[in-house]
């Protein structure tokens, strides 16, 4: 294989009729395939538990996507003796090799990307292009993880060391162990395969314990790396509870590192766990954790207010506003506050919601605790701000967790929901009188993930960027949407430890670096 320079694969234009038929096709036929029994995967044995994960259709609840069997301490346990003596051999397979097996997994999932995307608009209630982006960044996370897998081996060539005489010195980057990796439900495909496959490209071996909310999609990976023969005990699935196989496998004493992505208060949690030294512990355990956001986008009165309101809508209300990019807050100038809240409002109400699989804009919430707590701080936010679109649940949208994407203007910047992450469609607005004081309320948060900065001011640009604390601005374009290697992502302060997934610091977090000099 000649390996050509990384590209990003293109989105699908679902206004194309022939696209949108094919995705209705991929819809139809994985369909047929809903409902089954799910094994784990350890070791390369299937087994089947008594105890399942039900996952069911958000937008349609009565409708089961998959029952997922769910490991007990013993299976987990089993799970990383499995891991442990994969690691023995798949540490030695040389770089080239392992980037391989995550080439041809990106031309198979590239083949047959709508089955792979029609399964996150059942599970996952994305719509047609949420999820087409969310499959297109699991091929590029492959695609270019392999290519920096291949980089990092090459780093003697690339980068030699300052050469002395009498000796030959050379750096490399090896593995560290085990790993367990936990990704989130949100892009359930996208973020799921990028963890696991730079953990394994760089010479780990991996238990992945999916989201109990999409764990159906999370499988159909793990199939796929078995289709293109990655060697038994590299990767192994194991669903189940945080509380028994996720704290098990945290405090675990061969657990080498973690890569979680999720929740803020998850992430603490392992953070702590991952700090005490078990029994026959020999390492620091590693902890990539990548958390919440309480991202927002600044306007001034020198911006495009026509592009600025359409980028707040997208960012507040993508996918629902469940991502950790979402801009759940905008901060505007008073001489266009009310011109831009209203356009933000008017663009809001055209929002059509409706089941995921019709393709609406808007779908429902992940899913009954999601439901409840999205629905509980719009009430708080009824006390803390002027309700200007939506304001409650969307039943007439179906049997599902719908919720009208809602939007609150005049909140003060001290307001729960504008410090509290939500995670649902819910935007804050507050007011600022000038540029300066938007972005010291844009900068009052215990988060720094996303920021967006709007303005035609080359001056106030430049102070936007050195000043808008976040590990991903944006200047006049949304906040959401981060493409793999062109914008490395990750975020400062309680959004995490700044991994900057798809960019060419990551695989170092999976590895460490020797050092070997030798007298000549
Ligand atoms: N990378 C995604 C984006 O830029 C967000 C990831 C997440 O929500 O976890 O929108």
């Amino acid at each position: 294989r000649k390996i050509t320079p990384f590209v990003n694969e293109p989105f699908v234009d679902f206004t194309q009729p022939e696209h949108k038929a094919a995705m209705e096709a991929a819809l139809t036929k994985i369909k047929t395939q809903l409902g089954r029994d799910i094994p784990l995967h350890i070791g390369g044995e299937l087994i089947q538990t008594e105890g399942k994960i039900t996952s069911i259709n958000p937008g349609k609840t009565d409708e089961v996507i998959g029952r997922v069997s769910k490991a007990s301490q013993a299976l987990a346990e089993q799970a990383m003796q499995s891991a442990l003596t994969a690691f023995e051999s798949w540490k030695k397979v040389p770089a080239r090799e392992r980037a391989e097996y995550l080439f041809r997994a990106a031309e198979l999932m590239r083949e047959r990307k709508h089955e792979f995307s029609a399964m996150m608009i059942l599970e996952a209630g994305k719509n047609y292009a949420e999820a087409d982006a969310d499959t297109a960044e699991a091929i590029d996370f492959m695609e270019y993880y392999a290519r920096e897998a291949i980089r990092l081996s090459e780093t003697n060539i690339h980068h030699p060391l300052p050469k002395i005489d009498s000796e030959e010195n050379m750096l490399t980057y090896i593995p560290l162990g085990v790993g367990f990796v936990i990704p989130p439900w949100n892009f359930p495909l996208a973020i799921c395969v990028g963890m696991t496959t730079a953990a394994i490209v760089s010479g780990n071996t991996v238990l992945l314990k999916p989201s109990s909310i999409t764990p159906v999609i999370a499988h159909m990976f793990v199939e796929l790396m078995e289709e293109v023969g990655l060697p038994s005990g590299v990767l192994n699935f194991i669903p189940g509870s945080s509380a028994e196989v996720g704290d098990y496998l945290t405090a675990h004493p061969k657990t080498r590192f973690i890569s979680f992505t999720g929740s803020k208060e998850v992430g603490l949690h392992i953070n702590r766990l991952a700090a005490q030294t078990a029994e026959g512990q020999i390492w620091i355990k590693r902890v990539v954790a990548e958390m919440g956001g309480k991202d927002g986008i600044v306007v001034d009165e020198t911006a495009d207010l026509d592009a600025a309101a359409a980028s707040i809508v997208a960012s507040a209300f993508g996918f629902q506003g469940q991502k950790c990019s979402a801009g759940s807050r905008a901060i505007i100038v008073e001489s266009v506050y009310d011109q831009v809240v209203e356009k933000v409002a008017e663009l809001t109400r055209k929002l059509q919601i409706g089941l995921p699989e019709e393709n609406y804009a808007t779908g429902p919430v992940s899913d009954a605790n999601a439901y409840n707590k999205i629905l509980e701080y719009i009430e708080i936010g009824k006390s803390e701000g002027r309700l200007v679109a939506g304001g409650g649940k969307a039943e007439e949208a179906g049997n599902g967790y719908y919720i009208q994407p809602t939007v609150f203007a005049d909140v003060a910047p001290n307001a729960r929901i504008m410090k509290e992450e939500i995670f649902g469609p819910v935007l804050a607005i507050a007011k600022a009188k000038d540029w300066q004081e938007a972005i010291a309320i844009y900068n009052d948060t215990e988060f720094g993930l996303t920021g967006s900065f709007y303005s035609t001011d080359e001056v106030r640009i430049a102070e936007a960027l050195e000043t808008m604390h976040c590990g991903n601005l944006y200047i006049n374009r949304k906040c959401t949407g981060a493409l793999v290697g062109v914008h490395p992502f990750g975020g400062f302060n309680m959004s995490g430890t700044d991994s900057k997934a798809g960019g060419h610091d990551y695989l170092l977090l999976f590895t460490q670096a020797k050092l070997a000099s030798r007298k000549v």
